[in-house]
């Protein structure tokens, strides 16, 4: 039997520091609300987590992660 898959989801998170969307490239500027990718039942490392802009989310919600 092989290990499933972790299960995540996206968790609306406001940085202290500007990053990336992986989706779109654009900036995420310091203090704006964006998405970031979080394991359901395991912890996801935040350094290999990926964060997706407020517009990518609204536009594709969890499908981003599927
Ligand atoms: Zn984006």
């Amino acid at each position: 039997m092989e290990e499933p898959i972790t299960q995540r989801r996206l968790v609306p998170r406001q940085s202290t520091t500007p990053c990336l969307c992986i989706s779109c490239n654009k900036m995420i500027p310091a203090n704006e609300l964006h998405y970031v990718e979080e394991g359901v039942h395991a912890h996801l490392h935040t350094l290999i987590a990926r964060r997706f802009c407020s517009r990518c989310y609204s536009m594709h919600g969890e499908r981003l992660i599927a």
